[in-house]
């Protein structure tokens, strides 16, 4: 698997969570600042006419108090004035109500009382019209005064009662908001989970489907690429040779007698000297080369790149570092050789040709005495070693120059 796919993957989803994040951030905090400009706002105009109303019932006191003092023009008129004002106001505030959230019971009553106000109005105008210049006697004032009093309680009772019910209403709505501006907070933090949980279980996915693909690919013993990888790495090599004109070989190595060694050291250590033999194998192979096991004791290097010449020389090197190569545990002391078929790709050449070929030499290298390398040129390049019983078969044996000396 290429560590750097998951990990990619990883990045692109923690840089969408993060936008995703931010988005629901700035969302909730717009959410918030509108809502804190809202909340009560309903209520906000209402309270300011009435807390200017609640003067009226002290204005009329003061004035109906003055005039009775003095009854001279400019207090009359003030008398006026306020009368002019209240039913204004009250019907300005009628109109609020109305218009608001309030539910119209709640202020039933205090209509009532408004509207009696306002009926009683007419008869204090027309006792404040008759007002003598020279002033009121006591029985009159007192008649005004008591009308006055009688409006100016209804006033201040239903203005004041009004505030109350606005406050509470407006604390109420804070409340409401309050809660509501939690149930969003938790509706984007769920929304967020269930973002992350998705986006992890994308992320599990594709590991898995990584897993399974590099296990579709690999031999389970040596981890090298197995048969089928090697086939569809051949297939693009074949492409690629073909577009560019570059070289194409491949190599088939079979170790010698190698059911001696299960033989004598059993299985496990069998397993053991395949999977030493692979490290040997991809220690001397360039990072463009793929290195498979076809089954067994079986191997096959797929080198782009590499006309026949190099490919050789990489056999020879091969060949000598297998036999020079330290066997495990109880095998210590035994050496081990390979037999290797190399062949380079030629212009009318699938894989599937490619490798019968490299078979056909692979086992004439083994037919001539094993240990050694037979090239596409028909010729068995025999590394000198040991015994040199091996080295000549009578079908043109050659010694190659990188094979001297062990
Ligand atoms: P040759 O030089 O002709 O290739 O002789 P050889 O003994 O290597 O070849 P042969 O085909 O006679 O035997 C191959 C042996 O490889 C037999 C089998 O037990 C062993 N073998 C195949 N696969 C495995 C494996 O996965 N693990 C182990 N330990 N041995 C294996
Ligand atoms: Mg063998
Ligand atoms: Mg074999």
């Amino acid at each position: 698997m290429k560590p750097g796919s998951s990990r990619g993957l990883g990045m692109r989803l923690v840089v969408v969570f993060s936008l995703i994040a931010t988005l629901c951030a700035l969302a909730f905090g717009y959410y918030v600042s509108q809502a804190r400009q809202h909340v009560g706002a309903d209520y906000t105009a209402l309270v300011t006419d009435v807390v200017r109303a609640q003067q009226d019932p002290a204005a009329l006191r003061m004035g109906l108090d003055s005039m009775i003092d003095h009854s001279d023009r400019m207090h009359l008129e003030q008398v006026h004035d306020v009368l002019w004002r209240i039913p204004r106001r009250i019907e300005s505030v009628k109109r609020q109500l109305r218009g608001s959230e309030l539910v119209p019971a709640s202020y039933e009553q205090l209509f009532e009382e408004l509207s009696y106000v306002e009926s009683r109005l007419p008869a204090l105008e027309t006792a404040v019209d008759r007002v003598p210049e020279e002033g009121l006697d006591e029985a009159d004032g007192e008649a005004i005064l008591a009308l006055g009093m009688e409006i100016e309680e209804g006033l201040a009772w239903a203005y004041s009662e009004l505030n109350e019910q606005l406050h509470q209403a407006s604390a109420e709505q804070r409340v409401l908001m309050g809660r509501l501006t939690l149930a969003v907070a938790l509706l984007l933090l769920m929304l967020l989970l269930a973002v992350g949980a998705v986006m992890l279980m994308l992320l599990r996915l594709h590991r898995q489907r990584e897993t399974m693909r590099l296990q579709s690919r690999t031999d389970e013993l040596t981890s090298l690429s197995n048969r089928r990888w090697l086939r569809e790495t051949a297939e693009q090599a074949f492409e690629w040779r073909r577009r560019h004109g570059t070289p194409l070989s491949l190599m088939l190595l079979d170790l010698d007698h190698f059911k001696r060694i299960n033989d004598d050291f059993g299985h496990p250590l069998g397993d053991a000297v395949l999977v030493t033999f692979s490290r040997t194998l991809e220690r001397h192979v360039r990072r463009v080369d793929t290195v498979a096991r076809m089954g067994g004791e079986e191997f096959a290097i797929l080198m782009p790149d590499s006309d026949l010449a190099g490919a050789e020389a990489l056999a020879g090197r091969i060949l000598r570092a297998t036999r020079a190569m330290p066997l495990p545990g109880p095998a210590a002391h035994r050496r081990l050789t390979v037999s290797i078929g190399v062949v380079e790709v030629g212009d009318e050449m699938g894989f599937d040709r490619l490798y019968s070929r490299a078979d056909q030499l692979l086992y004439r290298a083994k037919e001539s005495g094993r240990d050694r390398v037979v090239t596409e040129r028909d010729q068995v390049s025999a590394a000198p070693d040991t015994d040199g019983a091996d080295r000549h078969d009578g079908m043109g044996i050659t010694q190659q120059p990188w094979a001297g000396g062990s």
